[in-house]
């Protein structure tokens, strides 16, 4: 439900303190309210302060006693909760109150340099801040209480890859025959989701390596033909293969972002793909320095295996689309394909004509684990750190289940 920055009566917080919560004091500021503060959880950050207004702690939010609202600016479904857990019930999310009008009017008055003194991260996201703000303002019809509104969802275009990491959350290292996924697969299952969700805000194509894929260029102009559907695109490379010409000229012209995941060494092909990049001006982020966390990995039904808490843990926040079905998650998708568990329908929701948008909700917000979630190592903080992009030679070896 949109909110207007009119209506905005008591004392206003923002948090985390990121380049669109910076983006959405200018436009506070401009229609005359006044900000109480900026919160965030890095502790490096408290007393800091960006145009006078300071960095705090989320509890001392919570003990000011006026009456108060904040401004959620990203990450909804992780700090929400957690304000919640302090007493601090009011709250609205950015996609209620930005507007496209007040981006183009308040954008230039963004403090890049403070910004990057306090978090140089950010800078990345300011550069590319459109991508950033896609993902944030939705369409009229994603703003109903009924709506349903996916975060970040993956479509999976191929199972080859030009690496094999020991620990990749794509399942790549258990392929012994991994095939491209077909454009019409593919470009079909989109269509169905469509039906069903409002709006994605984050749509990401990804491997394997999809660059590999031979014809990737069907995909850039069928989901370019969708654009309303979806808030940033993003696709997602291990930096080992430049494209020609004509795929740089389609990801511009789908308004790509490109993700390059640097693992140094092994991306041979980075500095030259990020020269390209440049040469045709497509958003990119380089990802360097990733640690890696043995995530996502099969396990031993009979091993570790606490399903309800692993579940309970797991932060993994991406949805996965593949063969007509939509997962909770990377390891469910690609385990029900390399039979790592028995087949279980509670594994996935089936996108056909009858599939309704509360099979999806009550899919996603189920408190129950789901079957395959038995198999999986889960993805949270506590999975032990492992040395990032350790290749193995040979597929991984696993017991078929299904
Ligand atoms: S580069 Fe590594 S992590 Fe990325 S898809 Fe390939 S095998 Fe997986
Ligand atoms: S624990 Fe379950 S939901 Fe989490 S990544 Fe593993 S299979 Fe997916």
């Amino acid at each position: 439900m949109r909110v207007l920055i009119e209506e905005l009566t008591s004392k206003v917080y923002l948090t985390p303190f990121t380049a669109l919560s910076a983006l959405m004091y200018h436009v506070l500021i401009s229609k005359g309210i006044q900000v109480a503060g900026f919160c965030d959880k890095n502790a490096r950050l408290h007393g800091e302060s960006y145009e006078n207004c300071m960095i705090l702690d989320s509890c001392e939010i919570a003990k000011d006693n006026a009456e108060k609202v904040v401004i959620v600016c990203a990450y909804y479904t992780q700090i929400i909760p957690k304000l919640r857990q302090l007493g601090i019930n009011r709250f609205i999310t950015l996609d209620q109150v930005l507007t496209k009008n007040h981006v183009i009017t308040s954008l230039n008055m963004i403090d890049k340099k403070r910004i990057c003194e306090l978090a140089p991260k950010q800078m990345l996201r300011l550069n590319h801040i459109n991508h950033e703000i896609r993902k944030f303002i939705l369409p009229e019809v994603a703003l109903k209480k009924s709506s349903l509104v996916l975060s970040n969802v993956e479509f999976p275009i191929t199972e080859k890859c030009t690496l094999r990491c020991g620990h990749c959350s794509n399942l790549v290292q258990y392929y012994k025959t991994p095939r491209h996924i077909e454009v019409e697969q593919v470009c079909s299952d989109f269509i169905s989701l469509t039906k069903i969700v409002d709006f994605i805000r984050l749509l990401k194509i990804i491997g394997g390596e999809p660059f590999l894929h031979p014809e990737l260029s069907k995909f850039l102009s069928f989901f370019s033909e969708y654009k309303e559907n979806y808030g940033s695109f993003q696709l997602t490379t291990n930096g080992t293969v430049v494209p020609d010409d004509i795929t740089m000229l389609m990801l511009k012209e789908a308004d790509v972002y490109v993700q390059i995941s640097n693992y140094c060494g092994l991306s041979v092909n980075c500095s030259k793909l990020v020269h390209k990049l440049d040469e045709f001006e497509i958003a990119y982020q380089l990802w360097d320095n990733i640690v890696w966390r043995d995530v996502m990995r099969i396990v031993d039904k009979n091993g570790i295996h606490d399903a309800h808490r692993v579940f309970c843990e797991c932060t993994m926040p991406c949805n996965t689309v593949k063969n007509g079905r939509f997962y909770h998650c990377p390891f469910l998708a690609q385990g029900e394909t390399l039979q790592v568990f028995p087949y279980d329908e509670k594994n996935h929701v089936v996108l056909d004509s009858v599939c309704k948008k509360e099979d999806i909700k009550s899919y996603i917000e189920s408190d129950e684990y789901h079957p395959g979630c038995r198999y999986c190592s889960g993805y949270s903080k506590h999975n032990m750190i492992v040395p990032t992009a350790w290749q193995v030679r040979e597929p991984i070896e696993y017991t078929r289940l299904g």
